[in-house]
């Protein structure tokens, strides 16, 4: 297939792959067909910053991320955040959509303290100050 667009990072849970937290997807139908013709290049940052699936699940406190057993896995999101990065400027990307809530891939909101806040997540933020524009998915 010839693509007019330059290509969009997705969140890679959100296409289908089991990648989240607890080894399942968030897989959104409507989504896949929207951008049905566009190159789509589905990213998981956690896994890319070498986390496992399934893995605790983690949370964004003040400059640091969390997992609910209270290790600090902020390392890991901060390079899966620079391995996106990496792909979108390998692949000239200029857009990205993005799953929302996540402490990596939340555009608009993240959880903190277990409640739903305004708040980006690392590798969101990372990708809007390098200029892509992220859009956040439910
Ligand atoms: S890091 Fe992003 S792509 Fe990976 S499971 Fe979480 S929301 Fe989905």
């Amino acid at each position: 297939m010839n693509y007019k667009n330059s290509p969009i990072l997705i969140s890679a849970c959100l296409v289908g792959i089991n990648c989240r937290y607890d080894g399942t997807n968030a897989r959104r139908k409507s989504l896949i067909k929207q951008y049905s013709k566009e190159w789509l290049i589905p990213i998981c940052p956690e896994q890319l910053g070498g986390l496992p699936t399934p893995r605790p699940q983690a949370e964004i406190s003040f400059k640091k991320v969390i997992d609910i057993n209270g290790r600090d896995v902020t390392k890991e999101f901060l390079k899966g955040a620079k391995e996106a990065l990496k792909i979108a400027e390998l692949f000239g990307v200029k857009k990205a959509v993005l799953k929302e809530k996540s402490p990596s891939c939340g555009v608009r909101f993240i959880y903190r303290k277990g409640k739903l806040v305004n708040g980006m997540g690392i590798t969101a933020r990372l990708l809007k100050d390098a200029g892509v524009e992220a859009a956040g998915v439910e």
